[in-house]
C-alpha cells in the first residue's frame, strides 16, 4: 500500500474519500484527487482517532483506516455489556448485531468475549471507481456482516483474479444474474453488489424489500450473483496498462498502439470479447468480423479461437451448467433496452417476463440484430435451455457510463431482480 498525501491522486484517494464522507467527515468532492479539503478531513479523522494529525496516510492511518474499509470492528465485551447496549452505542439494530455473530448466545455474553460490531454505514459504496480489490474487500465485508450470504469462487480469470458468486437463498428455483462481461460496464458490478447487500440488509432485519416478501424468496428460490465477470478488463480500463502486465506489449498493439484503454476496452485482457465467446451461432459471430473492422484480438468483438476459450467464459458456461438455472440475467451498459430472444429458441413464456421486466424498469424490450444476436451468454443459455435469458442494457450514454448514474440505473432495475426469482417459478 502506498502512502497518500496532498497531491495524490487515484482510484485508493476515491475509495478513503468516499468512506471518510460516510463517517461524517468533509473531503469534498468525491475525485480521487487529494486536494486541501481531503487533507482537512484526514487531519480531522486523525486528531478523532489518536494519530498524528498530518494529512498523510502512511501504515499507521491506514491501519485504522482498516477496519473501517472492511465496515466492522472487533469490540470486546466489558462488564455490565448486553448486546442491546452495543448496537445503541454503535446505533445500529439490535437484528443486525445478531447476525453478524450468529454463533453467539446473547443471554450468555463472557467478559473479554471478543463480538464483531458492523459499523452503521453501508459496505457497497456507489460514487467510486469500482475497482476488483474494492469489490473483493466489499465481498469480505458483506461476509462478514451477514454470514448467511454464501461466497464462492467459479473459477479465475487469464491474470488469475477470482471470479466471485454470491449465493442468496436455500431453495430449489435456481436464477442466475451476472454483471461486467465487458471492461467498460464496470457499472454493472457494484449494482449486483448493491442489490446483494440491500437483499441481506433487509432479510437480516425481517423487512420487505419494495413489497416483495424475501423471506418467501429465501425459502422457495436460490439467487446466484457473479458480480464481475471480467475483472482484468476492469483492472485494465480503471487503473490503465501497468508495466508487469505479462500482455504489455501485445495490448497496445490490439489496441491499434493507443496507451488509453479505459475509453475503449470491452473485452478481457487477451483481447477476446467474452460476450462473443460462448458456442450459440459462434461461427456467424466469427463470420461477421472483418465487416466489423475485426482481424484479430482487440478491444471489441473479436470472438476469440474458439467457443469459451477464455477461462471467463468457460467459468461462466461451467457455473451454468453445474446449476439448474430457471432464468437468468446479464447485465451490461448501455441503453436502457432489455434483449429477450434468440433465433426460434426463445421460451414463449420470455415475452410475458420480458414485458413485466420493461414495466418495471421503464426500459424497451427489444430483439438483437447482427453480430449482437450471436454468441453471446444470453443467446447460449436460451439455446441450451430454452428457458428465459436476458441481457439487460443499463443507462444512457457513452460507455464506460460515469458512476454519477448509479442511483438512476439502481431505483430502474432493482424490482427486476426481486421479480425474477418469482417469475422463474
Ligand atoms: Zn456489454
Amino acid at each position: 500500500m502506498r502512502t497518500l498525501k496532498r497531491g495524490s491522486t487515484g482510484n485508493d484517494v476515491m475509495e478513503i474519500q468516499s468512506l471518510l464522507e460516510k463517517m461524517g467527515y468533509n473531503p469534498g468532492v468525491i475525485d480521487g484527487i487529494l486536494g486541501l479539503r481531503t487533507e482537512q478531513a484526514i487531519k480531522q479523522f486523525q486528531r478523532n482517532y489518536g494519530l498524528t494529525a498530518d494529512g498523510v496516510i502512511g501504515a499507521n492511518t491506514r491501519k485504522v483506516l482498516q477496519s473501517f474499509l472492511q465496515g466492522y470492528e472487533n469490540y470486546t465485551i466489558k462488564s455490565g455489556d448486553t448486546l442491546s447496549k452495543v448496537a445503541q452505542k454503535y446505533h445500529i439494530k439490535l437484528a443486525l448485531l445478531l447476525t453478524a455473530n450468529a454463533g453467539i448466545d446473547p443471554l450468555n455474553l463472557q467478559i473479554r468475549q471478543v463480538i464483531k460490531v458492523p459499523y452503521a454505514f453501508d459496505v457497497v459504496d456507489t460514487n467510486i471507481n469500482y475497482t476488483f480489490e474494492i469489490m473483493e474487500r466489499d465481498i469480505q465485508g458483506l461476509k462478514s456482516r451477514y454470514p448467511f450470504i454464501e461466497v464462492g469462487i467459479a473459477g479465475k480469470s487469464v491474470l488469475g483474479k477470482n471470479l466471485y458468486t454470491l449465493k442468496l437463498g436455500n431453495g430449489p428455483v435456481e436464477v442466475f444474474y451476472n454483471g461486467t462481461h465487458h471492461a467498460l460496464e464496470w457499472i454493472t458490478s457494484p449494482f449486483l453488489m448493491k442489490f446483494t447487500e440491500n437483499f441481506a440488509k433487509a432479510y437480516a432485519e425481517g423487512r420487505p424489500l419494495h413489497s416483495y416478501d424475501l423471506r418467501d424468496i429465501w425459502m422457495q428460490n436460490t439467487i446466484y450473483i457473479m458480480p464481475m465477470v471480467n475483472p482484468d478488463g476492469v483492472e485494465l480500463v480503471l487503473q490503465g496498462l501497468q508495466r508487469d502486465n505479462p500482455y504489455y506489449d501485445q495490448l497496445i498493439a490490439w489496441n491499434n498502439g493507443r496507451m488509453n484503454f479505459g475509453e475503449v476496452w470491452e473485452a478481457n485482457i487477451r483481447g477476446v470479447d467474452l460476450n462473443h465467446n460462448y458456442d450459440a451461432s459462434w461461427e456467424l459471430s466469427k463470420q461477421a468480423e472483418p465487416a466489423y473492422g475485426v482481424h484479430g484480438p482487440g478491444p471489441t468483438r473479436f470472438s476469440g479461437q474458439y467457443p469459451e476459450s477464455e477461462p471467463e467464459s468457460k467459468a461462466v458456461a461451467d457455473f451454468t451448467r453445474n446449476h439448474n438455472f430457471r432464468l437468468v440475467l446479464a447485465y451490461h451498459s448501455q441503453g436502457e433496452v432489455i434483449y429477450w430472444t434468440y433465433q426460434d429458441k426463445t421460451p414463449p413464456e420470455a415475452r410475458r417476463i420480458g414485458e413485466l421486466f420493461s414495466r418495471l424498469s421503464g426500459y424497451t424490450l427489444a430483439e438483437t440484430t447482427g453480430i449482437t444476436s450471436y454468441a453471446g451468454y444470453k443467446d447460449w443459455f436460451i439455446d441450451k435451455y430454452r428457458r428465459p435469458g436476458f441481457t439487460i442494457e443499463v443507462g444512457l450514454g457513452r460507455n464506460p457510463l460515469p458512476i454519477s448514474q448509479f442511483t438512476e440505473i439502481y431505483r430502474d432495475n432493482e424490482e427486476i431482480l426481486l421479480a425474477a426469482p418469482i417469475q422463474a417459478r
